[in-house]
């Protein structure tokens, strides 16, 4: 491979990204914003045209209108039927799949209950079966291009599950197993970490630089992404935010730890308030909220102890991150919209004085944030320019070579 195809895949790469973030451009806006030369972007798009990932945008097509409406020149986009990716989500007994599009889009969604959470071969075996599925499907077939999947427990940067006693795993090489089952890449990531990365993903903001993110529910994982890729960490294993110390004592976690993070504010941490603030003992998060709105001091006071520890866990990583954007999801979002502004308030307060406090926000993902986000995961692999090296047969492999 030659320096030059290893620029113009970089270049096509940087094209791809312009347009999943942008929607649709023509080509001399696309020439302007990457500072190319418009023969350059002719010669790129016209590769990306022949391998299906971008298309000339019709009138009609699509939700967003041309950005550079009145602009000379046809429109371009990602060509959204061009490519599919599959994200799954291996659970506590349930296996949730969503193939997305080429815009990240899903395509179609499933969830299967299972009688006993999957062992790691049965959930390859349930992977396999759905991907035969939508191979089936005549729009789908030949075009389905990696998987991503994720687990909620510690996963190593190489794709070696370390530690996931809620499923019952341990120390296994996923990817050395779904190498023999599958003839695409497969990758695998932390829940928490597709979630978050999902998220940020599909919902680009102008300000990206450094986004933290917290899903509360039976746990409370965290993720980091910064300049659009997830911080990781030496192997794999940082952003573990709900391992945070935030008070002496209390409940002991799965970690072995006392006073972390999310004993104090998971699903169990507010089923633990109500019962001591003698409210009704209520396991669903929308139903606790509905107590509160409905004038519940009890109730009331055992969210406030909720959102006092989340605050006190959000102040010390806004004070380490400095953070743009802190977004917070997970199956507590009920609870967490009744204390969206005492967050606020509280971190503004207690963060290291001068510092801009965060944008706090809620996920707009729903219940396949997991798989969606572990279909990102695989889709930006194809994309992204930190992927490339001038090894033999790198970039010969990507599917978008120019
Ligand atoms: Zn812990």
């Amino acid at each position: 491979m030659t320096n030059q195809s290893f620029i113009r895949n970089i270049n096509g790469r940087r094209v791809l990204t312009l347009l999943r973030k942008e929607g649709r451009l023509s080509r001399a806006e696309i020439a302007r914003r990457l500072s190319l030369t418009r023969s350059a972007v002719t010669y790129l798009v016209e590769a990306l045209l022949a391998v299906e990932a971008v298309a000339e945008a019709q009138a009609d097509a699509g939700a967003a209108a041309p950005r550079d409406a009145g602009r000379p020149g046809v429109a371009l986009s990602l060509n959204s039927a061009g490519h599919y990716f599959l994200g799954v989500e291996i659970g506590v007994q349930l296996m949730r799949f969503a193939l997305v599009d080429m815009a990240v889009a899903p395509a179609r969604t499933k969830t299967i209950e299972l009688s006993r959470s999957p062992s790691p071969k049965q959930a390859i075996r349930h992977i396999a079966t759905f991907l035969a599925a939508c191979e089936r499907e005549p729009g789908f077939h030949g075009r389905i291009r990696a998987i991503g999947v994720t687990v909620p427990g510690l996963v190593r940067s190489d794709g070696f599950v370390l530690h996931l006693p809620i499923l019952g795993w341990r120390d296994v090489n996923f990817l050395a197993l779904a190498a023999e089952h599958f003839d695409i890449p497969v990758s695998i990531e932390n829940n928490a970490n597709a979630a978050a990365f999902g998220e940020v993903y599909r919902y680009p903001k102008q300000s990206d630089d450094l986004i933290l993110f917290l899903k509360l529910g039976n746990g409370c994982g965290g993720a980091a992404i910064i300049d659009g890729r997830l911080l990781r960490g030496t192997s794999g294993v940082a952003t573990e935010f709900g391992h945070m110390r935030v008070a002496e004592g209390g409940p002991r976690c799965h970690c072995g730890q006392t006073g972390c993070l999310e004993t104090h504010v998971n699903l169990a941490a507010l089923a633990r308030y109500l019962a001591e603030a003698g409210a009704k003992p209520e396991a669903d998060p929308s139903a606790v909220a509905k107590t509160v709105q409905q004038g519940d001091a009890a109730a009331a006071s055992a969210v406030d102890r909720l959102a006092h520890y989340l605050a006190i866990g959000m102040v010390n990583l806004t004070n380490l991150f400095n953070p743009s954007d802190i977004v917070l999801g997970g199956t507590l979002r009920p609870i967490l919209e009744l204390i969206m502004d005492a967050l606020r308030r509280e971190v503004s307060a207690g963060i290291v004085s001068g510092v801009k406090p965060p944008a706090i926000t809620l996920s707009q993902s729903d219940l396949f944030e997991c798989a969606i986000g572990a279909a990102a995961i695989a889709h930006h692999e194809q994309f992204d320019t930190t992927a490339l090296s001038l090894a033999a047969g790198a970039v010969e492999r990507s599917t978008f070579r120019q």
